[in-house]
C-alpha cells in the first residue's frame, strides 16, 4: 500500500481544535497518523514548507453543469452533449480550488451529474467526489414551470402533481443513478407568481419523495424558502434542506430537534452577490434584488441562521455558484459569508465547510476530518485560513490536493522552498 507523507505542515484536522505542527500520513486512500509522523518506510513526502493542512473542502449543493449562467434559459437552450462538458469543467474546477467532495443539488439535464461522477471515479476526470443531482422536481404554476398553455416549454424542473406523479418521478431519477432528489418546495424571488414565503409543493408530495427516495438508498434534499415548506420536509425525513430564510418558534424547535440527522445549506452567497451589486454587470442590479425582495430575504436568512448556529444545527457551504458573477471553484467566500452573516468563528466556519460536508457525503463520518482511519482527503494551502479567509476563494493559493489518497493537484513546486521529495524504501 502507498505511503504518502506530507511534512512541515500547520494541521487543521476538521475537528474545531486548534492547528498542531506536524505531519499527515496517509496509507493508501486512509489517514495513518497526524502530528508527530516518523518518515521512514514512505514512499513519497511532501514538504509543505510550513504550509497550512486542512480537510478538503464540500460543496453543500452543487449545480457542476452551471456556467456563466444569468438566466434559466442557459440551462434549457444547450444541449445536454454541449452541457456534459461544462459540468465537467465545473468538476475541474472544484478539485483545483480545493474541495474534493460536491454534495449535489441539481443539474441542467438530468444525467448530467451522473455522467460526470462516473468519469471522474473512473479516473478520467478530475473532480471531487460526486454525489449527483438530477433535475429539479417542481409542481404546477411553481418554480420551475416556465410553460404556459399557449406557450409549453419543457425545463428547467420536471413538473408533477400529485404523490403518484412524485412517486413515478422519484423513481425515474433512480433509476438513472442519482444519488441526490431535489424538490422544489417553496416559491422563489426568481418566480414572481411563488414568491419564496409561499409553498406550492403539499406535504403528500413531499412525504411520498422522501419515502420513494429512501426505498432506493437515496437523499431527498429541498429548496425551500417558507416557513410551511420548511416544516414540511423536517416532518417528512427530508436529509438536507436549501436557503431556509423564513422561521418561527416552533420551526426552530424542530431543526434542533433534528439536528443529528438534517443538513441545512442557507446559500447566502447569491443574495449577497446580488446586494453588492457583483451580478449588476450581468443585469442583475443590487435595484432589481430589492424589487424581488432580496433584502428581506437576507435579514431573515441572517436571524434564521444565526439562531440554527446558535443551537448546533450543522451547516454546509457553498449553493448556488456557476452564475456569470459566481464562478465554480469561488464556493469558499461563504466561509466568510458564515462569519460575517450568520456570527461564526473562522474555525468553526471551516467545520462547516470541511467536517459537516463530509458527514453528508458519507453519513458513517468515515470523511470531513484529518484523523487516523479516515478518508484521505486534504489540501495545502499557502497562508493560514483562520489568519485570511480569502486564500479559499479559488484555486491560486491551494497548493496540493488529495483526495482518496490519490493526488489530484500539485503545485507546490511553484513556489520555490517546497519540493516533492522522493524517498527510497
Ligand atoms: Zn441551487
Amino acid at each position: 500500500m502507498a505511503r504518502t507523507l506530507i511534512s512541515n505542515a500547520l494541521i487543521f484536522d476538521g475537528t474545531g481544535a486548534a492547528p498542531v505542527k506536524g505531519g499527515v500520513l496517509v496509507e493508501g486512500n486512509v489517514i495513518a497518523a497526524v502530528g508527530e509522523v516518523e518518515a521512514g518506510g514512505v514512499d513519497q513526502v511532501f514538504d509543505a514548507g510550513g504550509r497550512f493542512v486542512m480537510p478538503g473542502m464540500v460543496e453543500g449543493h452543487a449545480h457542476l453543469s452551471f456556467e456563466n449562467v444569468t438566466a434559466t434559459e442557459d440551462l434549457i437552450t444547450p444541449t445536454p452533449e454541449a452541457q456534459a462538458f461544462t459540468a465537467a469543467r465545473g468538476a475541474r474546477a472544484l478539485i483545483e480550488a480545493g474541495f474534493t467532495s460536491a454534495y449535489g443539488a441539481s443539474e441542467a439535464k438530468l444525467g448530467l451529474g451522473v455522467a460526470v461522477r462516473e468519469e471522474v471515479n473512473a479516473g478520467r476526470l478530475p473532480g471531487p467526489r460526486i454525489r449527483a443531482g438530477g433535475l429539479e422536481i417542481s409542481v404546477t404554476g411553481a418554480m420551475g414551470d416556465e410553460g404556459r398553455l399557449h406557450n409549453p416549454r419543457i425545463g428547467p424542473s420536471t413538473i408533477v402533481d400529485g404523490p403518484e406523479d412524485m412517486r413515478r418521478a422519484v423513481r425515474l431519477q433512480c433509476r438513472e443513478g442519482i444519488d441526490n432528489i431535489k424538490l422544489d418546495v417553496s416559491g422563489d424571488p426568481f418566480y414572481p407568481g411563488t414568491p419564496g414565503h409561499t409553498t406550492p409543493m403539499s406535504f403528500e408530495e413531499v412525504d411520498m419523495a422522501v419515502r420513494t427516495a429512501h426505498a432506493y438508498g437515496r437523499r431527498v434534499n429541498a429548496h425551500t424558502r417558507s416557513i410551511e415548506g420548511s416544516k414540511h420536509c423536517v416532518r417528512a425525513g427530508v436529509d438536507a434542506i436549501f436557503h431556509v430564510e423564513y422561521s418561527d418558534e416552533e420551526l426552530l424547535d424542530m431543526l434542533e430537534e433534528a439536528r443529528d440527522r438534517i443538513f441545512v445549506v442557507p446559500t447566502v452567497g447569491l443574495f449577497h452577490q446580488i446586494m453588492a451589486g457583483e451580478a449588476a454587470p450581468f443585469g442583475l442590479p443590487a435595484e432589481v434584488g430589492g424589487y424581488m425582495n432580496i433584502p428581506e430575504l437576507l435579514e431573515n436568512s441572517c436571524k434564521t441562521h444565526t439562531e440554527l448556529r446558535k443551537r448546533g444545527v450543522r451547516h454546509l457551504i457553498g449553493g448556488d455558484y456557476g452564475f456569470a458573477w459566481s464562478p465554480q471553484g469561488t464556493q469558499g467566500r461563504d466561509i466568510e459569508f458564515f462569519i460575517d452573516y450568520y456570527g461564526y468563528d473562522p474555525a468553526s466556519a471551516l467545520v462547516c465547510a470541511t467536517a459537516n460536508g463530509g458527514l453528508a457525503m458519507m453519513g458513517d463520518g468515515s470523511l470531513g476530518t484529518l484523523q487516523p482511519g479516515k478518508l484521505a482527503d486534504l489540501i495545502v494551502v499557502d497562508v493560514n485560513p483562520l489568519d485570511d479567509l480569502r486564500v479559499l476563494q479559488g484555486p491560486d493559493k491551494i497548493r496540493l490536493v488529495v483526495k482518496d489518497g490519490q493526488l489530484c493537484k500539485n503545485a507546490l513546486a511553484e513556489v520555490g522552498t517546497s519540493m516533492l521529495v522522493e524517498v527510497m524504501q
